[in-house]
């Protein structure tokens, strides 16, 4: 091994080129740096590979039957998912096939035949190359996931929420489907901070979104849109599974004990409305978390620690009204925000 031409981590690579004795020379340089070395005969050989796998590096040959190296490369960048790097390896050493490469996609090209200390190295910068991209697509993940959680409670904020709703909206829109909207409203929880302290407040806070997250199944989503308001989206609920679930949520609330520092405990109780999308028939997500936070102010009005659930209002020409306007800013998750 040469000083200097070792990746620091193996990494899947794969050699593109029709002619066997150029992928045994290629195999064997990247192979002896230990990296994995996957091969394809063909450019269509390739481009089916890459969809079932992605490796960290493409090293293509240009000319090639059926479909050669430029339109191997257009066709691998045009790929929808993270960037691969192509090295092309080519005969053709003029400089308008050099250009046509890097116009077509090209990282990098080298001429055949190629040293194999050359090959090393300019698969080690590719690969730095590849590496970067990576972390940063890893980075840019945390962030946007960040974006959309809740620092206090780690359930999804009222942006993250904002966007699961319209998305689970769409889809039940589209297909049918029965989506349950739940909001809940932790009960004279003024009271709490006022004599208990803001700390103890938070933990309260913390203890309800647990409560909420281990009550629902994997697709539901949970999150917290105001101080003490959080809201539950239920895909594929029907009504009666939707009060089922939500008398269910509401009592795993009333269970959750939060210790005080100085001993002691505070338990909290909560109202609920509910409001599920085939019954109600709203026509945005807006209006759809308006009949559930309606339903919520029914609940509180009707003694707290119940829920109540939305029903479709209609006039006396039997037209829908729309849902009456939250009583509450606070749950309005208007773009705004
Ligand atoms: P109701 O039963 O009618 O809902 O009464 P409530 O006291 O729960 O309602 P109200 O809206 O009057 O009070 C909500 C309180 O929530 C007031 C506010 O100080 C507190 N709050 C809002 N955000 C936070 C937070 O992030 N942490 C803590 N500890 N308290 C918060
Ligand atoms: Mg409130
Ligand atoms: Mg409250």
């Amino acid at each position: 091994m040469i000083e200097g031409t070792t990746a620091e981590e193996p990494a899947e690579i794969l050699i593109v080129d029709d002619d066997p004795d150029v992928r045994v020379f290629v195999r064997a340089v990247l192979e002896s740096d230990g990296h994995q070395v996957i091969e394809a005969g063909s450019g269509q050989e390739a481009i089916q590979r890459l969809r079932i796998r992605r490796p960290s590096l493409v090293l293509l040959d240009v000319m090639m039957p059926a479909m050669d190296g430029f339109a191997v490369v257009h066709a691998i960048k045009r790929e929808p998912g993270p960037f691969v790097p192509v090295i092309l390896l080519t005969a053709l050493d003029d400089p308008a096939s050099r250009a046509k490469g890097i116009n077509a996609g090209a990282d990098e090209i080298l001429a055949k035949p190629v040293h194999p200390f050359e090959l090393r190295l300019r698969c080690r910068a590719m690969l730095r190359i590849h590496q970067l991209t990576e972390d940063l697509h890893a980075a840019n993940k945390r962030l946007r996931a960040l974006a959309r959680t809740d620092e206090l409670t780690d359930v999804r904020n009222r942006r993250g929420l904002r966007s699961a709703l319209t998305r689970e909206f769409r889809r039940a829109e589209r297909y049918g489907g029965a989506l349950t909207v739940i909001a809940f409203d932790v009960d004279r929880f003024k009271q709490v901070n006022d004599m208990y302290g803001h700390a103890v407040g938070d933990k309260v806070l913390y203890a309800v979104a647990q409560a909420l997250k281990r009550g629902v199944r994997e697709v539901d989503v949970v999150g917290r849109v105001g101080g003490e308001e959080f809201v539950v989206l239920a895909p594929e609920t029907p009504s009666h599974d939707a009060l089922q679930l939500g008398q269910r949520l509401r009592k795993a609330i009333g269970e959750r004990v939060v210790t005080m520092p100085a001993g002691g405990e505070v338990r909290v109780t909560a109202s609920c409305g509910i409001a599920t999308l085939s019954e109600v028939h709203a026509r945005t997500p807006e209006e759809l978390l308006g009949y559930a936070d309606s339903a919520l102010y029914r609940a509180k009005a009707l003694g707290r620690d119940r829920c109540e659930v939305a029903e479709l209002v209609l006039d006396e020409e039997g037209k829908r009204l729309p849902p009456p306007a939250p009583m509450t800013q606070k749950m309005a998750l208007s773009p705004a925000e």
